[in-house]
């Protein structure tokens, strides 16, 4: 018969971009969501092998290896997510740069060579991430300073999500979520018509709970903080965001950041530069900007919220309060 039949839910998660990726999809069979899920974390897969810094011959890697030397031809994709880098640089007054690789590097988060670097090495750092040195032209990226060094981390993975999801919908998913390690889109609304609830997680250390519930429907939600990566050396806590006017850990009074916008890339590069602006112009930006909605959380438990979404939004661990 030709009757409609309840749709089926298929999940599959895979350790994906250095971190837990998860993928959920309501399919009208089990096959066809396997099938669309296989794709999408495919995808997914690709922007991994184009735009990692420690991949070999990944486009990033060859563009650093040649710094300095040679432009490299990149893939069409690796060219849009360097230029949506480069304008999120211009209109967050460089907050947001991608090429910030040589800070990151010697900071070494995450990595077994990480320690707190002189101040002279930091200024020697940072006197290698001005964006005026990187250069294309007909697919091809140069930076023309040797020491320099592009890291998309703060970017591409919000675009490998809005790249599932374009996959996801070319499999004929109308519902459904993509969860990279705390970048979300949510497809549709679920099959019973209620949106999507997804959790801003406790940016405090230890706790493992979401602490507010945000309905989405056709959206992306993404968050920023300093909990997840970071060390610890002499009592002192240093996290992955950089300052780039410092060269340090971005010291400011938040502990996460938390965009809405229809783009997953729109929101992952405005929740890193949203972190180092800080609570009061952090806010304003994100006020200012049309279609986006922001949820700052302060290290004393504050939580503020941008107009559009005051009204949405559900503490539901009540030692967070709203506050403006
Ligand atoms: P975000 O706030 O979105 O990004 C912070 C990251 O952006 C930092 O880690 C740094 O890389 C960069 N950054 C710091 N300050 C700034 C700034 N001011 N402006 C712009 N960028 C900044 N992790 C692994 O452990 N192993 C892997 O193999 C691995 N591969 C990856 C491959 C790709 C293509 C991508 C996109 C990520 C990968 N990651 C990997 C994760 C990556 O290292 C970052 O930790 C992750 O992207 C940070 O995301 P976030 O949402 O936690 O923080
Ligand atoms: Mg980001
Ligand atoms: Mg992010």
């Amino acid at each position: 018969s030709t009757e409609p039949k309840e749709p089926v839910q298929v999940e599959d998660d895979q350790s994906i971009l250095g971190t837990f990726g998860q993928i959920r999809v309501f399919a009208a069979s089990e096959k066809k969501g396997i099938k669309a899920i296989e794709a999408a974390f495919k995808r997914i897969q690709y922007v991994e092998d184009t735009m990692s810094t420690s991949v070999n011959d990944s486009d990033v890697h060859q563009i650093n290896q040649a710094a300095g030397e040679a432009s490299v031809k990149v893939a069409p994709e690796t060219i849009k997510v360097i230029e949506a880098g480069i304008k999120y640089h211009q209109i967050t007054g460089g907050r947001f740069n991608i090429l910030l690789g040589s800070l990151i590097e010697l900071w070494g988060i995450g990595k077994p060579h990480q320690k707190v670097p002189t101040d002279v090495e930091i200024d020697e750092a940072r006197k290698h991430i001005d964006i005026q040195q990187i250069e294309i032209t007909n697919n091809k990226v140069h930076l023309k300073d040797s020491d320099m060094l592009m890291d998309l981390g703060g970017i591409a993975k919000g675009y490998a999500v809005d790249e599932a999801v374009k996959v996801l919908k070319d499999h004929g998913v109308k519902s459904g979520f993509v969860n990279m390690g705390g970048d979300v889109y949510a497809i549709g609304s679920k099959p019973d018509g209620s949106p999507w609830y997804i959790g801003v997680q406790n940016p405090i250390i230890g706790a493992n709970n979401s602490i507010i519930r945000v309905p989405l429907v056709d959206r992306s939600i993404v968050t920023s903080g300093d909990y997840e990566r970071y060390f610890v050396e002499n009592g002192e806590r240093y996290h992955h965001i950089i300052d780039p006017a410092t060269g340090k850990p971005s010291r400011k009074q938040l502990v996460s950041v938390t965009i809405l916008s229809d783009k997953g890339m729109d929101g992952d590069a405005l929740s890193t530069a949203v972190f180092v602006m800080g609570l009061e112009e952090g806010l304003a930006f994100i006020e200012a900007q049309e279609g986006i909605d922001a949820i700052l959380i302060t290290k004393d438990k504050e939580v503020y919220v941008t107009t559009g979404i005051k009204d949405q939004i559900e503490i539901i661990d009540n030692q967070f309060k709203i506050a403006n």
